[in-house]
């Protein structure tokens, strides 16, 4: 294959390589595979991911240029940043590689990690749009996933890759990231087309939560999937708790923790609330009722009233008049 395409995508295989290899066998990337030990992650990981280090002296440039490398080639990669005098460097210094595979098992991208805090850049760097590389569909893990995905009929979708590189060693393998942007109405079709249910298992925090919630309502409007929620206890993201736990505690998170996404929104919506206070459980009682009003099973109905019932011990015969008022106010929300 000569075609532009097929030389951006050799030349991202190559990248990758080099970029491993630095990392496993050079001393330059002593501290980050310390690093990436220190997290967890075992040699056996490493390679199946491919997961790399680009030196801060640069290591592509030098390397593509010696093997004359088309340099037009070079400029349109997206591996280096070009200045004004039209000199190239590398893009990516003193990070821990990410090699972003498409579908087919193919190198078309990179994430890199910082790997010493650095307060003016940002902690993920991602190769920037390409004729290879379109973040908007793609999604990091599904090649590896697809097989796995398809057996269960269900995908687990998780904020970093690093989340999905836990859930893979702990041996849930049917999870893929979108690219660090949110999620996108193509990854959303894309995941339909190979499974049934999707769970949502973003980070536990604030940020985390913000993005379920989005998420949730992205995907219920773009799709017909059933819809759950996983989320990390005390707060943490999936590798934190695998971390601090293991890998069978990991997995009895994912057996037993799950959420329908009414349960989640019962308890986004609490979030912010007082809820020892009599407004604030007013106005909560209210939202979350016009929550329930929108779902169709009525044992589902049921289960979400008894809860609201016995949480600030009311008459569940006022709850469901209440919620036949709301009913009748109120489109049925997806
Ligand atoms: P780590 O565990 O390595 O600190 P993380 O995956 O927990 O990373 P988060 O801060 O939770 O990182 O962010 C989740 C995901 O969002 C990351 O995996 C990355 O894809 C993306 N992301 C985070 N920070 C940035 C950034 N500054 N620019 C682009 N994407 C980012
Ligand atoms: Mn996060
Ligand atoms: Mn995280
Ligand atoms: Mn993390």
């Amino acid at each position: 294959l000569n075609s532009e395409v097929g030389q951006l995508i050799g030349l991202y295989e190559d990248a990758a390589k080099l970029y491993h290899h630095v990392l496993m066998n050079t001393q330059v990337g002593e501290a980050a595979l310390t690093y990436l030990h220190q997290r967890g992650l075992t040699d056996e990981i490493l390679n199946t991911f491919n997961i790399g280090f680009a030196p801060t002296e640069g290591l592509l440039k030098p390397l593509f240029e010696e093997r004359h490398v088309d340099y037009q080639l070079l400029r349109t990669s997206g591996l280096f940043i070009e200045n004004q005098d039209g000199q190239l460097r590398d893009r990516f210094s003193g990070r821990v590689m990410f090699a972003i595979r498409n579908g087919s098992g193919k190198v078309i991208a990179f994430s890199g990690r910082l790997l010493v805090k650095d307060p003016d850049a940002p902690k993920y760097l991602n190769s920037p749009e390409t004729k290879i590389f379109h973040k908007s569909e793609t999604l990091f893990n599904f090649d590896l996933a697809k097989r796995e995905i398809r057996k269960a009929d269900a995908v687990i979708l998780f904020e970093g890759f690093m989340d999905v590189i836990a859930a893979y060693s702990a041996g849930i393998k049917n999870g893929i990231a979108s690219m660090g942007t949110s999620l996108t109405t193509e990854q959303i079709s894309i995941l339909q087309r190979v499974a049934q249910t999707l769970y949502v298992s973003y980070d536990g925090d604030d940020a985390g939560q913000n993005a379920t919630h989005r998420a949730l309502s992205l995907i219920g409007s773009h799709s017909n999937m059933q819809l759950g929620v996983i989320q990390m206890p005390e707060g943490l993201d999936p590798d934190e708790y695998l971390r601090k736990y293991d890998a069978t505690q990991f997995r009895a998170v994912y057996e037993g923790a799950k959420e329908t996404p009414v349960g989640f929104a019962l308890r986004f919506l609490a979030r912010n609330r007082n809820l020892d206070n009599q407004s604030d459980q007013l106005s909560y009682i209210n939202e979350v009722l016009k929550i329930v009003a929108g779902v169709n099973a009525p044992v589902e109905r049921d289960l979400y009233l008894n809860q609201l019932a016995t949480r600030f011990n009311l008459d569940k015969a006022s709850l469901q008049q209440q919620l036949a008022d709301v009913s009748q106010n109120q489109a049925p929300i997806p």
